[in-house]
């Protein structure tokens, strides 16, 4: 056992995760377009689509699923709702310790409310931060932390007279 020197490979590590080549891959490829998220499928196409020839298998479905979820558990990847409530990924963006949300429980949106929040985002952040630094003091690994605040967002109550049971 080595320690391992590839950045993904640590990242792995540090989340207990193995570092097989399907892992490597997924979140690899989620690094290195961090501005982007995918849907399960835009991932798995975009995966086939780069295989060399060295490693020409494609991902099945399943493991990727499999995969993704794990990869979200650890906090190495994030997920959200579109508005079409389709599950989009996207890698975690370094540094962040609190990703503020907010899921409509009528349009079923889910939306950062970093803007909406403004100063009180960097409240959130740092509060996150000593809440984390305290627990890992404690011993705790390889966490991540979701903030997600749920309710009616402000178009849904406006527009919407009487709200879905
Ligand atoms: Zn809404």
């Amino acid at each position: 056992m080595s320690t391992p020197s590839d950045p993904i490979d640590a990242l792995l590590s540090a989340h207990g995760l193995r570092r097989t080549a399907a892992a490597r891959r997924v979140l690899g490829w989620l690094l290195a377009h961090p501005d982007t998220s995918y849907t399960h499928a835009q991932l798995q196409a975009a995966l086939a689509g780069e295989g060399d020839a060295a490693d020409s298998a494609a991902l099945d479905r399943v493991t990727l699923y499999r995969l993704i979820d794990r990869l979200t558990q650890v906090g190495l990847l994030l997920c959200r709702v579109d508005a079409s409530r389709a599950r989009r990924y996207q890698a975690m963006p370094a540094g962040v310790h609190a990703m503020p949300h907010f899921e409509c429980q009528s349009c079923h949106r889910d939306s950062p409310l970093e803007n909406a929040l403004q100063a009180s985002a960097g409240d959130l952040d740092r509060a996150a931060q000593s809440a984390l630094e305290a627990l890992k003091a404690l011993g705790y690994q390889g966490m991540s932390l979701d903030f997600a605040v749920r309710g009616v967002c402000a178009d849904c109550a406006t527009s919407v007279k009487g709200l879905p049971a």
